[in-house]
């Protein structure tokens, strides 16, 4: 709550407030078990980004102010202490899940990640939260097959850098295309379905591009663990982007995943917030998301 980017930046505080209140507000809020997130340690941090670059945010951590690390992404003396813990979130997270406390879990966390890529901080992403928790599996737990999905609007140019080639990680993703951060549809690498979607698109194509596409993928990898880069910015009343989708898609998407996890990965899903700015669809959507989690 402490790390913000301006009074005008839309990665703000007030977003994880608004998923805490519709958890609430939804009577959700008593099922859940609410656990505080760890600092990731650098070992963790060091599986998916260079050495350079963790010592170079470390480093840019400003007194007071912002440090501008590209024109969107920013750190305020707080950035970097909510960024390990964004990070930590999904390692314990895996831990919880692996340790079957927890089937599933949602880390309710900013920054997010999925742009950060190994040597580069961007489109407000600092630690590629979602990779620190995919290699935590494979390298913690022993693993030898994850998978990463991804409904955010935008590509995850960051998880696509950082596991691109590795043939333990499948990376399923649906964006808007063009759109920020413009990469996705070029020289992509056989362990990442990315499926493109044009403005405009809504439920329809959605789910056709994850019946079509996601699950044949999924179902031939056999994750032992799903990850979701829970990205909410391709609702329709999202300002970032011109996606249509509706909480009721976040729902449906949910479910799909869950009977995945149920057939390979013993149901384990870890899923982590990533975009989403129009507060009131970000609280329903997620709201939504995780409904479909806990009754998993
Ligand atoms: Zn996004």
């Amino acid at each position: 709550m402490l790390h913000e980017m301006g009074p005008y930046h839309p990665e703000c505080p007030e977003r994880l407030s608004a998923i805490g209140d519709r958890l609430i507000a939804a009577g959700l809020d008593p099922y859940l078990l609410h656990y505080t997130a760890p600092a990731v340690t650098r070992e963790q941090v060091a599986r998916v980004h260079s050495a350079a670059y963790i010592d170079e945010i470390e480093n840019a951590v400003p007194e007071s102010g912002l440090h501008y690390l590209d024109p969107d992404t920013a750190l305020n003396p707080h950035s970097l202490v909510a960024a390990k813990h964004a990070a930590g979130a999904v390692t314990l997270a895996v831990d919880l899940v692996m340790a079957g406390e927890c089937k599933t879990a949602f880390c309710a966390v900013r920054p997010p990640g999925h742009h950060a890529e190994r040597r580069r901080a961007m489109g407000f992403c600092l630690y590629n939260n979602i990779a620190v928790g995919a290699a935590h599996a494979l390298a913690h737990h022993g693993l030898a097959r994850v998978a990463v999905i991804d409904f955010d609007v935008h590509h995850g140019n960051g998880t696509e850098d950082i596991f691109a080639g590795d043939a333990r990680v499948l990376m399923a993703s649906t964006f808007q295309h063009p759109l920020y951060p413009y990469s996705g549809t070029e020289n992509v690498a056989a362990n990442m379905v990315n499926i493109p979607l044009a403005a405009g698109s809504g439920s329809d194509a959605f789910r056709d591009a994850v019946r079509e596409h996601w699950i044949p993928a999924l179902d031939r990898h056999r994750p032992e663990i799903i990850y979701v880069s829970a990205g909410f910015d391709a609702h329709r009343e999202d300002p970032l982007a011109g996606l249509k989708l509706t909480e009721s898609d976040y729902a449906w998407v949910t479910r799909e995943l869950v009977a995945v996890a149920n057939r390979h990965g013993k149901g384990r899903i870890v899923s982590t917030l990533e975009g989403g700015y129009a507060l009131s669809a970000l609280g329903r959507s997620a709201t939504e998301h995780i409904r479909e989690l806990l009754a998993a």
